[in-house]
């Protein structure tokens, strides 16, 4: 069986820098009685996650979970009103949010302020859009279907963007609904360039090979995005979270497995992955 692992796969740029600022505190360490806290878990990664605990990061979910210490922003960013709370709050604030989610921040509040009716796409309920949405007055829609952008209201001025994981072709499809939604229409692309190149290589691996195995936390927006790609695609595609539940797939007449993951989800876990993979009864490469 070969195995063929996508060119984008592992932690994507935000990750790895919420992660090197957050090891970098550890390292450094933040005084006597005083602990490290992300405010959420830094990344949607359960084992990621259990290994900062070992080395001593705790994950708040509240303000008031807090006692003292440094607190570490995760790449989803936060609304402003929420982050002038901890900063009130804690000794310190370390702002891990992605500079593309601080991009899609500024558009946001920009749009508003234009008087723009700013329309999200996205899940209202991810931590990214719940901040975004802190960046715009009430005059905001969020949607992330094409029915709901079949059922939107018409507004004057309609500003548009998107949530950074999003489904880069069902963005495009929900723009093509709205030429009659508006006089007119302001677009950002807020789709970082990482969700784009992973989607699409996902999609062309999954073109291949007989099987997807997606391997990231069921919690994960991007993870889940991958899964719905490549299931439109090749319907032998599994989402795996942890390494032993490669023991619940029929391999039954696999020649090919192609591998990709979430942007959480880091190399060692890749590797472990490929290690399973090969100690099945038949495989013959690693491309
Ligand atoms: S998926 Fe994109 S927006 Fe999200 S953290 Fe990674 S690079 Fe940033």
């Amino acid at each position: 069986m070969k195995i063929l692992i996508a060119e984008e796969a592992g932690f994507c740029f935000g990750v790895k820098r919420a992660m090197k600022m957050t090891e970098r505190v550890v390292a450094q360490g933040c005084g006597e009685g005083a602990k490290v806290y992300t405010f959420g878990p830094l990344i949607h990664n359960p084992q990621v996650i259990d290994r900062l605990k070992t080395k001593g990061v705790a994950v708040a979910d509240e303000v008031d979970d807090i006692e003292s210490g440094t607190v570490i922003v995760r790449t989803h960013g936060l609304a402003p009103q929420r982050m002038e709370e901890l900063r009130q709050h804690v000794d310190k604030v370390i702002d891990a949010t992605c500079p593309y989610v601080t991009k899609s921040q500024s558009y946001a509040s920009q749009l508003g302020k234009e008087g723009y009716h700013v329309l999200i796409v996205g899940d209202q309920n991810h931590p990214e859009i719940k901040g975004v949405i802190g960046f715009v007055n009430d005059n905001y829609t969020v949607i992330k279907t094409v029915e709901e952008a079949d059922e939107l209201k018409f507004h004057p001025k309609l500003g548009v963007i998107a949530q950074t994981t999003f489904n880069v072709g069902k963005f495009n499809t929900i723009l093509s609904k709205l030429s009659d939604k508006a006089n007119e229409i302001r677009i950002f692309n807020t789709i970082c360039d990482d969700t784009f190149v992973r989607q699409r290589s996902a999609a062309g691996l999954a073109r291949q090979a007989d099987i997807m195995i997606i391997v990231g936390g069921r919690n994960s927006a991007n993870t889940n995005k991958l899964v719905e790609i490549c299931k439109s695609i090749q319907p032998r595609t599994y989402h795996i979270e942890e390494v032993r539940e490669i023991e619940d797939i029929d391999f039954q007449d696999v020649q090919s497995v192609g591998i990709t993951t979430g942007a959480s989800t880091p190399d060692w876990i890749i590797a472990d992955v490929v290690e399973r993979l090969k100690n099945l009864p038949t495989h013959s490469a690693v491309t």
